[in-house]
């Protein structure tokens, strides 16, 4: 294995509906066809070198959409355990049966994570409501890979679907929750544009926030982060692919050609992953 992909969506279980942004988000990222089944993702991904994150996202309360179960996602992993790490998703606006879903997701299902996407779930990380959760988050040792900075979904559609994107600025939320809890672990997923110097500034600032790269091709991720990828963060920056949308293959590739230590490629591309999910 010579990577770790963070940032993985585990195909829709097959007896479910498409979610409602699926339409959108494929035209969004040129995705043509049907999308990959989970044999086609694990053939993929092996042939890539790659072990993957995969998760799924509950946002029922604000979008409607019934959630993959998170025994569909442990299952997958069962059958693939060379290739798939899986992380559990609930919804925090669900209250106490988020805090309990989650704790069953560890302890029974063997899930390792928790995955959140704060605008399509329509909750700000920081707001004490979900206080509850996130010291479950925290008592269990799990890191939480939280979605920040712009969203595809609802884009260029009437007020951009309803979704609101303040729910994703690193600062104050995700830094002020990395505040409150110095042992959670917390992944900023992707370049958080238009708030990348946010972003980098809470990764230098808490020793308990990362950040991964995911979801936009290598080449175009602004260059203030890759600098600091390269340096500073070196030990704070994952590689991610947010397949299906951005397939680890192209993502690697270019990841190559970007102008990066041998040094950091190596933190970035496996040992920091190893740390965040306790696997030495
Ligand atoms: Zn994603």
């Amino acid at each position: 294995m010579k990577a770790i992909d963070i940032h993985v969506h585990v195909p829709r279980h097959p007896e479910l509906p498409e979610y409602g942004i699926e339409p959108g988000l494929r035209k969004m990222f040129r995705m043509d066809g049907e999308p990959d089944s989970v044999q086609e993702m694990a053939d993929r991904v092996m042939a890539a070198d790659v072990k993957a994150v995969i998760f799924s996202v509950d946002a029922e309360t604000e979008t409607g959409d019934r959630p993959d179960p998170n025994d569909y996602v442990a299952d997958v992993v069962k059958r693939h355990p060379d290739q798939f790490f899986g992380f559990a998703t609930v919804d925090p606006r669900k209250g106490l049966a988020a805090v309990e879903e989650l704790e069953r997701a560890v302890t029974e299902l063997g899930l390792i994570g928790l995955k959140l996407h704060p605008i399509h779930m329509a909750f700000f990380p920081d707001d004490p409501a979900f206080e509850t959760l996130f010291s479950k988050v925290e008592q269990l040792g799990i890191p939480v890979l939280m979605h920040t900075g712009y969203a595809a979904a609802g884009a260029g559609t009437p007020g951009g679907g309803g979704f609101k994107l303040a729910y994703a600025r690193p600062i104050p939320h995700v830094d002020n929750l990395a505040a409150d809890h110095p042992d959670l672990k917390i992944i900023m997923a992707h370049p958080a544009w238009p708030w990348i110097d946010e972003q980098i500034a809470v990764a230098l600032h808490k020793p308990n926030v990362y950040i991964d790269l995911s979801g936009w091709a290598p080449k175009y991720i602004p260059k203030q982060l890759i600098i600091e990828a390269g340096g500073r963060l070196r030990r704070k920056v994952l590689f991610g692919s947010d397949y299906p949308y951005m397939p680890p293959e192209r993502w690697l590739e270019e990841f190559a050609d970007l102008e990066i230590r041998d040094e950091a490629r190596e933190l970035i591309l496996l040992e920091n992953a190893k740390t965040v999910l306790g696997l030495d």
